[in-house]
This record gives structure tokens, C-alpha cells and sequence, in this order.
């Protein structure tokens, strides 16, 4: 999406020797809406066909896209709340999720109320980086009896192993920008 591609250029800033993109100008902190707007219309030109039932992501970073995305699909938005503790009651679905930006482990957990069998659901997340965050929320659907019709990202790190491997799994993974390298230099697309 190139408008994606534009602002990530502008605005973007390469960190820890060119691993970590922040953008947090316009994303993840600052939102611009109107910008979030044509990312949800995206998701929806992508998806839209699927039958999605549920949109389902993690907090906080994926709440507002999927917030937005959920207004052209029209189903509920569920965000996987994320717990340090290990014992959690049974009216949940829970998986541990390896942070990348924050190292350590953390749980995700959706409540059973929300997820049936037979829902669809689309995964929604800021960045796509190792995979170990949609790996979790797979899990959870997985866990529901509920089928992944597939995941959007905004921004997909494609010279980290995330994306490959979910589609080697067979899962649909769109990215509206595809990272394929950046440094201090510059940032280059797919
Ligand atoms: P993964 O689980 O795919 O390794 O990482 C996904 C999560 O890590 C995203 O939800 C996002 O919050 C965070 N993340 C991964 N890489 C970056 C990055 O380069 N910049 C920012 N701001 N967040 C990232």
C-alpha cells in the first residue's frame, strides 16, 4: 500500500541497528486516523469476501487498525488481553506469546464467551516480525474451535522469519508494507 510505504519513508525511524522501525509518530502512540481509515478499507478489499465473523487482536498496538478494519467488516473486535500471570481461571483462552520489542514471555487470553466453534476470524496486528504474536492468537482460535481465515498486518518485517513460516503453515498473511531490509540508510519494500 504505497500510502503506507510514503509515511513509513517520512516518518519512520530505524533503531537498534536496523531490527526495530519506530512509528510511533503516526501507529502506535500518535494514530492518524484518516490513515488508519484507508488501512481498514484495505483489510476489507482483501478480506472482505471471507466471512469473517470476529476480528481478533492483541493489545494495545493492534486495537485501534482493528477498531477501524471492524467498522467496514461489521463483526465484533476482540483484543486478546495480555496477562504476567500464570494462573488464570478457566473462562479463558490462554498462550504464552514471546515478546520481541520487550523480551520475556507474557500470556494472552481471550475470554471463552467471545470465540465460539465455527467463527471466522481475522487476525489484525501493527507489525509482523517473528510471528510469535499471531502464533498465540492462532492458539486461542484454534483453542475456540474457530478456523484463521487469515491475518492483516500494516507492516510486515519480511527479513524476519514471521511471515514465511505462517505461510508455509498455510495461512494468508496480507501486509499492507513489506519490509525487506533497513539501516540507518534507508528502508527498502518487497
Ligand atoms: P512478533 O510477535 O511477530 O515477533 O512481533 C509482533 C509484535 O511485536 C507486534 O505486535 C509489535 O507490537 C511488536 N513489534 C515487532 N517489531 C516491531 C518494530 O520494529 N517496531 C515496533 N514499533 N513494534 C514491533
Amino acid at each position: 500500500m504505497k500510502l503506507l510505504e510514503d509515511r513509513i519513508r517520512r516518518d519512520g525511524k530505524i533503531r537498534e541497528n536496523g531490527t526495530i522501525l519506530k512509528v510511533d509518530s503516526f501507529l502506535n502512540h500518535q494514530m492518524d486516523v484518516a490513515l488508519f481509515n484507508q488501512m481498514g478499507k484495505e483489510f476489507f478489499r482483501l478480506f472482505g469476501g471471507e466471512g469473517v465473523t470476529k476480528l481478533l487482536t492483541v493489545e494495545a498496538s493492534g486495537i485501534a487498525v482493528a477498531c477501524i478494519a471492524g467498522q467496514y467488516f461489521d463483526v465484533p473486535v476482540i483484543f486478546a488481553k495480555k496477562s504476567k500471570t500464570k494462573n488464570i481461571d478457566g473462562g479463558v483462552y490462554t498462550a504464552p506469546v514471546e515478546s520481541f520489542t520487550h523480551g520475556g514471555v507474557y500470556n494472552v487470553m481471550v475470554a471463552k464467551e467471545f470465540l465460539q466453534p465455527g467463527d471466522r476470524v481475522l487476525l489484525i496486528d501493527d507489525f509482523l516480525a517473528n510471528g510469535a504474536a499471531l502464533e498465540g492468537l492462532i492458539s486461542i482460535v484454534a483453542q475456540a474451535g474457530g478456523e484463521v481465515v487469515g491475518a492483516g498486518v500494516c507492516i510486515e518485517k519480511a527479513f524476519q522469519p514471521g511471515g514465511e513460516r505462517l505461510r508455509e503453515k498455510g495461512f494468508r498473511i496480507e501486509a499492507l508494507a513489506r519490509i525487506s531490509s533497513m539501516s540507518e540508510t534507508g528502508i527498502e519494500f518487497c
